[in-house]
């Protein structure tokens, strides 16, 4: 049996088993990542649970999850596309009963993977195999060691959530884990993070997140089960010129490689590969129309939800401000049944204003000339799309790594502006903060940082770029291994 960790004695090309982790922030990464091993002539088995197979399907545009890979192939890429059941019939509702979902997927899901696994390797034994797994995920070290194969961990978010995560021993020890929602101290003593404010830490680490999945899942990975610890190599969408002291850190506990950012490095010219779960409407012939720098671009992502009073709120402030604004709000954009989350009338009273979508091409979008900014939740993809287009951030972070990722762009990179302080948001603050992106001192200095920005991430992606030189380090190191 050629498989597994002996790497180098096997006269096969390295093979990836890749499960893709079923959200949208991880699926594009994850696409991306694929591509780019192949195209550097790892041969690849991509894997969707078929829930999220069945959403690609459904939301079908140009280039459906099938179509890409089967592109792929033609261009003499070895993908190999599969699917793999998460437990739950396609119909059931994921986002609704997530913690259902989630306790199943920590308790169940590791034993139909182990089995898939298997079955992959018994059908071809004299494959290289090895696995790239979603940091967030909770098996791949158990299973790699099972199956004999080399663990590569896949880290979607940048290197300083990681740090973070990464010393939950040490935050423990000085009384921050789980640390108090409401007190505001500066830590120094997370190797690699020169300071940071508790009110910037992820909230999952927060005592009321005590009883939530996302502590739990990130508790077994960093910390009871170790399982990124254990990690061969681990590979980070962020850039090292950006984050250079919290990658230098964690390179001295394990091998890091900062290949960021991933969703771009298939190259300048052509558009960012993208799988989406929702239909995009088309916002082109919309933005064709408006001048040059004159629209504001409003998204939270995929996942995050907020309050009726909030959206209501954003949405006066924007008919206040008279900015022209392509805002999406997704249907599921509110914590509750409530389907009329904006105020009464303000489709009729924007129309000349504003156009309002439930899911776009991103991408298209932020490289859209129209564009002047970005009202955005910080989630890390939206941050690295942003930062590549060039376009200035007014951030309003609500859950996961955003309060941190939050803290990069305004504080340390200055590329964005807070729309405002805490979760509670006034049409004023929105007004003024729009102001302020537009023109006037506060926009030319956004400007200027962000095109500094922009181009670090160009240079680690071009020839001799950081981010092409770990990659190429990677595969070597992969296949001395
Ligand atoms: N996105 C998109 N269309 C939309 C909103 C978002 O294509 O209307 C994409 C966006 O380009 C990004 C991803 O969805 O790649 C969202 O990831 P991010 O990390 O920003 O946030 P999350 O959804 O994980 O909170």
């Amino acid at each position: 049996n050629q498989s597994g960790k002996n790497m180098a004695k096997s006269s096969q090309k390295p093979h990836a088993i890749m499960i893709a982790f079923p959200f949208q922030g991880h699926i594009n990464p994850s696409v991306n990542l694929v591509m780019k091993l192949a195209s550097k002539g790892c041969a690849i088995t991509f894997v969707h649970t078929e829930f999220i197979h069945q959403m690609l399907s459904k939301s079908q545009n140009s280039s459906s999850e099938l179509d890409l890979f089967a592109e792929a192939r033609e261009s003499g890429l070895d993908i190999r596309y599969t699917t793999i059941s998460d437990g739950f019939p396609v119909e059931f509702d994921r986002f609704l009963h997530s913690n259902e979902y989630w306790e199943s997927m920590l308790r169940d899901f590791p034993a139909r993977v182990d089995e898939f696994v298997g079955k992959i390797i018994r059908s071809d034994p004299q494959s290289a195999y090895f696995l790239i797994a979603d940091t967030y995920y909770t098996w791949p070290a158990t299973i790699a060691r099972k199956h004999n194969l080399v663990d590569v961990s896949f880290w979607t978010e940048p290197a300083l959530v990681f740090s973070i995560a990464y010393h939950l021993d040490l935050l423990r020890e000085n009384g921050h884990f789980p640390c108090k929602d409401n007190i505001e101290e500066n830590l120094n003593y997370i190797p690699g993070v020169s300071s940071i404010n508790t009110r910037d830490l992820m909230p999952f680490l927060k005592e009321s997140s005590i009883t939530t999945m996302e502590q739990k899942v990130v508790v077994k990975i960093f910390d009871v089960d170790e399982q990124v610890k254990k990690a061969d190599f681990i590979l980070q969408n962020t850039v090292q010129e950006l984050e250079f002291e919290a990658i230098s850190a964690l390179n001295q506990k394990q091998p890091i490689y900062p290949i960021g950012p991933i969703n771009f490095s298939t190259g300048f010219t052509k558009p960012a590969i993208s799988q989406n779960l929702w239909a995009q409407t088309d916002t082109k012939t919309w933005l064709d129309s408006k001048p040059s720098s004159s629209v504001l671009y409003v998204s939270f992502g995929s996942l995050v939800q907020t309050s009726k009073q909030i959206i209501q709120e954003i949405a006066h402030g924007l008919l206040l401000s008279k900015v022209s604004f392509l805002w999406v709000v997704r249907s599921d954009i509110v914590n509750s049944n409530d389907t009329d989350v904006l105020p009464l009338g303000f489709a009729d009273d924007v129309k000349d204003q504003g156009l309002i979508v439930q899911w776009c091409n991103q991408n298209m979008v932020l490289s859209h000339p129209a564009i002047v900014g970005f009202m955005t939740h910080c989630g890390w993809n939206s941050v690295l799309e942003s930062i590549w287009c060039g376009v200035p951030m007014i951030c309003y972070p609500l859950s996961s790594d955003q309060p941190t990722n939050r803290k990069l762009v305004v504080d340390d990179w200055k590329i964005g502006i807070n729309l405002c302080d805490g979760e509670l948001v006034t049409r004023e603050e929105v007004v003024e903060k729009i102001d302020s992106t537009r023109s006037g001192t506060v926009s030319d200095g956004l400007k200027i940082e962000i095109k500094k920005v922009r181009t670090i991430l160009q240079k680690a992606l071009a020839v001799d770029g950081s981010s092409e030189k770990n990659f190429d380090q990677f595969l070597k190191d992969l296949k001395a291994k």
